[in-house]
Parts: C-alpha cells; sequence; structure tokens
C-alpha cells in the first residue's frame, strides 16, 4: 500500500506530469505545495488510538457495517488548525475565487467569530462545516476542501492504525469498511490485476471483483464497460449502464503509483469525457468536485 509517500518520488511524478499535460501545471503546482505542507506535519501528530472490541468489529462486519463514522476519526486539532491556516496562505496565492474566500475565513477567525476549533472538536462532520460556511456567507466547497485537506494527516494516521483490524481482500463491498464512505478511484494491482477500491474520506483500499459496480452493485459484464483517453491506457473510466455512474480506474501494473490522488487530479479531462457521456462521479475526492 502507498502509505509512505516519499516527498521526492511525489515531486518527480508531479514534474512528469507537468511536462506530459502543460495545461495542468498550475493546479499541479497547487497540489504540491498542500502536500509538501501535509507531510510537514506528520511526524509530530498526536493521534489518539482507537478502541475496537473483537465481538463489535466481528458483529459489525457480519452485518455488513463499517467500523466507525468520519466523526470517530481522532484529530489531532491544533496540528489540524495549523495546517490550516498554512494552506490558507497557499490558497491566497493560488486563484483569485480562493483567495477571495481565505480573505474571507481569515477575517472570520481574527474577529473570533469564527471557532474551527469548536467545529472539529468531537470530530469531522461535513454539516458543522457546511453551517459555518452558510453563516458566513462562505463557498462551502472552499471551506469543506481547506478543512478536508487541514485533517488529512490525522485522518490517514488513524486509518493506518487500524490495517492490521481488517482483511482488505475479504469486505468486497462498494463502501469502506473502515468508515463507510464511497471510493474515489478504483486501482488495478497485481499481475493479475486485482481489483481495489480507494475510500474518498480515510484513503483505505479494499479489494472487490473485477465486474462490478461500487454504485449500484451491478455484476453484469454487459452493462459494465470502460474507456480511456488516447495513449493513456494506465487511467480509464469504467461506467455502469444501469446507474449511469462512473469511477476512474487507474491501472497499476504498468506505472508505479506514487498518489492515487495526484492521478486522478493530473487526468481530470477523463472526468469531463465521462460527464459529457451522461455519467456521473457519485464520490469524487476533495480535488475533484
Ligand atoms: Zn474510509
Ligand atoms: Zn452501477
Amino acid at each position: 500500500m502507498e502509505w509512505e509517500t516519499s516527498l521526492e518520488n511525489l515531486k518527480k511524478r508531479i514534474q512528469q506530469l507537468k511536462k506530459k499535460r502543460p495545461g495542468y501545471k498550475e493546479i499541479l503546482n497547487f497540489y504540491q505545495k498542500i502536500r509538501e505542507e501535509q507531510e510537514e506535519v506528520k511526524p509530530s501528530l498526536k493521534i489518539k488510538s482507537i478502541p475496537l472490541k473483537k465481538e463489535w468489529k466481528d458483529l459489525l462486519a457480519k452485518e455488513g457495517f463499517s467500523l466507525l463514522e468520519k466523526k470517530d476519526f481522532p484529530l489531532d486539532i491544533n496540528a489540524s488548525l495549523t495546517l490550516f491556516r498554512l494552506l490558507c496562505e497557499i490558497g491566497k496565492k493560488a486563484n483569485p475565487r480562493m483567495a477571495e474566500q481565505v480573505e474571507k475565513i481569515e477575517e472570520g477567525i481574527d474577529n473570533k467569530k469564527m471557532d474551527l476549533n469548536k467545529a472539529l472538536t468531537g470530530g469531522f462532520e461535513e454539516g458543522k462545516i457546511e453551517k459555518i460556511a452558510k453563516e458566513f456567507g462562505l463557498d462551502k466547497t472552499v471551506l469543506l476542501f481547506l478543512i478536508q485537506e487541514s485533517i488529512r494527516p490525522s485522518i490517514e494516521a488513524g486509518t493506518k492504525k487500524l490495517l492490521n483490524e481488517l482483511n482488505a481482500e475479504a469486505w468486497l463491498k462498494g463502501y469502506c469498511p473502515i468508515c463507510g464512505s464511497l471510493p474515489s478511484l478504483s486501482l488495478l494491482k497485481d499481475a493479475e490485476g486485482k481489483r481495489f477500491l480507494l475510500c474518498s474520506f480515510c484513503g483505505y483500499q479494499w479489494r472487490v471483483d473485477r465486474f462490478f459496480c461500487a454504485f449500484c452493485g451491478n455484476k453484469e459484464q454487459d452493462s459494465l464497460h470502460y474507456f480511456c483517453g488516447e495513449g493513456e491506457e494506465t487511467h480509464r473510466i469504467d461506467t455502469c449502464d444501469k446507474c449511469h455512474q462512473y469511477i476512474k480506474t487507474i491501472d497499476a501494473r504498468n506505472i508505479e503509483i506514487i498518489d492515487p490522488v495526484l492521478e486522478d487530479l493530473a487526468t481530470l479531462h477523463l472526468d469531463l469525457l465521462a460527464t459529457q457521456k451522461g455519467y456521473r462521479r457519485p464520490a469524487p475526492s476533495p480535488w475533484t468536485p
């Protein structure tokens, strides 16, 4: 699993992608800056352990329930808020729309009216963040993006603590066994092309059948198709004609995947094609709304 991304390898891959697709230069620079800050906080994160009782775990697995809810992931709130301010700085220079939003956010925080500490106490809840966005007249996608990227190191550290609790090959369902979220990507791995799904929230990867729509459970080969971009056999769009939804698949047998989210971000043109063909993406990453 790609749990220990080395920043150096990540930067190399970003360099390659920028050369290959110059149109993505700006967004890839932005991505790199944010990933650099996230990597920086990782070594000093303080994350509580997540207690799981065996009986409880077995019961959940039997009933098909995931282990946690999003808000159950322990957060290092101080580290997340420090990161939040750093990401705001990066956002300010990224583009005018982001800059305008960040200014409003900083104003809210500096007036002590916007209390993100309080909002994150008790864990991440989308509803709470959306409420703040509404209260302060903010674009909720921007605020959610900044918050989610600020807590990402905490969330991933929590997921890492749970890796030994689960068998990634046994679950086989269309939603994450840890947090119940939908997958944002699918990955083909090993010589035999085992298929894994990547959780859009916690980053966990679990195995599913090759012919399977994660969103409606469809297993009929006749209605499951895929298409690639030109000259891009490693990245493709898997469509389902039953629910008219799609997932992006990265074939990790031919390329080394340093960071699946990066690969996703650098192939937004495939999402555009899928949308034009009338398919919907149920669970984008915060990077690909
Ligand atoms: Zn998850
Ligand atoms: Zn489907």
